[in-house]
């Protein structure tokens, strides 16, 4: 399985996953440096020395004709601290995810194939299809709504209407399908993660 690296910025910041050979190339151009369980810091040359004592590694190695690198987990890059403002991309995936699959209207929480996307405004009213408009809906509620407004439906958001916050860990993660590895855990959201590490 090829490994990923997470990448953090200056102040440890996760900002980006990373190829183990983007990673590798970083390190060894001097431009990050590992960042291991206990928050420490090695740069290329001690990592390498490290990586000769190392027996096993959650992400292997890579072997040269006379050393092995451990590739790394977490990399912590020298000389970038800002932290990219990216929006959260309006996707399916997204929006269940941002209501924590949530139905808005009855409040209760479904697996992904029982909820709908629903148009708060009707798309013939002039809805516009975004965050500003969309919600999560069980398939009872969404049918019981059909395409009339929510007053007309006799019903209402139990779950207000809202856009994502951006947040670093979160944001970044949502941008991909990463699986999330317990050494990236303290870097991105806890509360968001808990249910998606991996085994
Ligand atoms: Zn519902």
């Amino acid at each position: 399985m090829p490994a990923e690296v997470l990448v953090l910025n200056r102040n440890f910041y996760a900002i980006e996953v990373a190829s183990w050979e983007r990673a590798m190339a970083l390190l060894y151009l001097g431009r990050a440096s590992v960042v291991d369980d206990e928050y420490n810091i090695h740069d290329f040359e001690t990592w390498i020395q490290l990586s000769q004592a190392i027996e096993e590694h959650p992400s292997g190695f890579v072997h040269t004709p006379t050393l092995k690198v451990a590739i790394p987990e977490v990399i912590a890059l020298k000389f970038f601290d800002k932290v990219p403002k990216q929006e959260i991309p309006f996707t399916r995936r997204n929006i269940y995810e941002h209501y924590g699959h949530h139905c808005c209207y009855c409040g209760k929480n479904f697996p992904p194939s029982e909820l709908n996307l629903d148009h708060v405004v009707p798309r013939s009213r002039g809805g516009t299809t975004d965050w500003s408009n969309i919600v999560t809906a069980c398939i009872p509620c969404n049918l019981r709504k059909g395409n009339r407004m929510p007053s007309e439906a006799r019903m209402r958001l139990k779950i207000p209407i809202s856009k994502p916050k951006y947040r670093a860990g979160v944001t970044l993660m949502w941008r991909a399908p990463f699986k999330v590895r317990r050494s990236w855990q303290r870097f991105v959201d806890r509360a968001y993660w808990d249910s998606q590490l991996e085994e």
